[in-house]
């Protein structure tokens, strides 16, 4: 059985004439990184808002945990992780303050404050106030405070926004380590590097709707062309050019170079997540 299973889904805001989400359907199994790739004002934090029942009102059908979400009470919240794109802390409050005042709300069993911190990489940093963190520490609080409860299903809006190189790599471990723990992850970025590597599926999401799901090789197999590209000297001249892979051992062209000309570089090129977001959206991330 899936952990999430969503069919039909449709969201409507208020204030808005037309669908924000439009008709998302997907499924996601227990230990999985399930990626949700797209532009900006895509949908894809009211996508998590849905899941994790800040907004309602929707149509179609969601279940999660083995249950319809529309019947998950208050327990919802001891059994999920949610970290949110804009953090939301108390800035008087240092981080293990924090940590400490949220860990009450459970009823169920927590991890040390310290514990979480040296987890996204702020340990030593939960004596000060987080007025003082700057906006990538900020971020990783917030994946510490949702890993409180120890909870089986976490939902990430862009963990790895504003994260310098360092934090961001310690964070995209702490995701494997959930992964490898048997957690499920339901991972927002507009990163498609982070998602390349740490996805096991994604989801893209362009102007609320979903065009493709799927493993990011999968995707770039059927979507992307994979290429060799040669630099070569050839009577003294350097070159470069790129042929297909497929039918390579009868490119004429190829097979000439190969003979004729001295080669300095041989690669095959992967089509990147980009590339195939890129040629199934016809538009790039922005
Ligand atoms: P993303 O997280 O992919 O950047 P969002 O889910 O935040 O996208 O937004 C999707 C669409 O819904 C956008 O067009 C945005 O302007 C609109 N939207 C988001 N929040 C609200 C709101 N509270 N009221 C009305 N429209 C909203
Ligand atoms: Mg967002």
């Amino acid at each position: 059985m899936p952990v999430v299973d969503v069919s039909g889904l449709t969201f409507t805001y208020a204030a808005g004439t037309s669908p924000a989400i439009r008709n998302l359907s997907f499924q996601i199994d227990r230990g999985e990184i399930f990626g949700f790739l797209g532009p900006n004002g895509a949908g894809k934090s009211t996508t998590q808002k849905l899941l994790v029942r800040l907004l309602r009102g929707y149509e179609g059908t969601v279940s999660v945990l083995g249950h319809d979400l529309a019947e998950w009470g208050a327990k919802y919240y001891e059994e999920i992780g949610v970290s949110f794109e804009q953090p939301n802390h108390y800035l008087r409050l240092t981080g293990s303050e924090n940590l400490s005042y949220f860990r009450r709300l459970y009823l169920g069993r927590t991890r040390q404050p310290d514990e979480l911190l040296e987890m996204v990489g702020l340990a030593g940093e939960g004596d000060r106030r987080v007025a003082q963190y700057s906006k990538g520490m900020k971020t990783r609080l917030s994946v510490a405070r949702a890993l409180l409860n120890d909870p089986q299903l976490i939902f990430m809006d862009e963990p790895t926004a504003g994260l310098d190189p360092v934090g961001g790599r310690r964070i995209r471990t702490l995701i494997r380590e959930l992964k490898e723990a048997g957690r499920t992850v339901f991972l927002t970025t507009h990163d498609m590097t982070v998602a390349g590597e740490l996805c096991d599926r994604v989801a893209f999401l362009v102007a609320g709707e979903m065009p493709i799901v799927g493993s990011p090789a999968a995707l770039k197999l059927v979507h992307g062309s994979r290429t060799v590209a040669i630099e070569y000297h050839l009577h003294g001249s350097p070159g470069r050019r790129e042929f297909p892979l497929d039918g390579l051992h009868a490119n004429a062209a190829f097979l000439a170079l190969l003979r004729d000309a001295t080669i300095n570089t041989l690669h095959t090129q992967e089509a990147t997540l980009e590339d195939v977001f890129l040629r199934v959206t016809g538009r790039g991330l922005g």
